[in-house]
């Protein structure tokens, strides 16, 4: 077993070599101050030594099929950008 880093929350992982923190929970409020999304950010080390951030996310759809589907490819377009940007900014270090 690789040693614990000092934020790692001990769980069933690290025996195989990735450690994460705690979770920590974080929400966007729209104008009008309701939810608009929800999400989990967390420390990994994976058992390469790499540090990541994992990053769920819960965004509110609009109602109907269509809708939905509009705003999710929007949504997808988005984080995509968001991830080059990220990437590109940690290679160029
Ligand atoms: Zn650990």
């Amino acid at each position: 077993m690789s040693r614990h880093p000092e934020w790692c929350a001990l769980g069933a992982g690290c025996a195989l070599g990735e450690h994460r923190a705690a979770p920590v929970a974080v929400m966007a409020l729209g104008s009008a101050g309701v939810p608009i999304a929800t999400g989990e950010l967390t420390r990994v080390a994976d058992p390469a030594g790499r540090e990541l951030a994992e990053i769920r996310l819960r965004v509110a759809l609009p109602p109907g099929d269509e809708a939905a589907l509009v705003h999710l490819t929007a949504a997808l377009a988005e984080l995509r950008a968001v991830v080059d940007r990220l990437g590109g900014r940690h290679e160029a270090r």
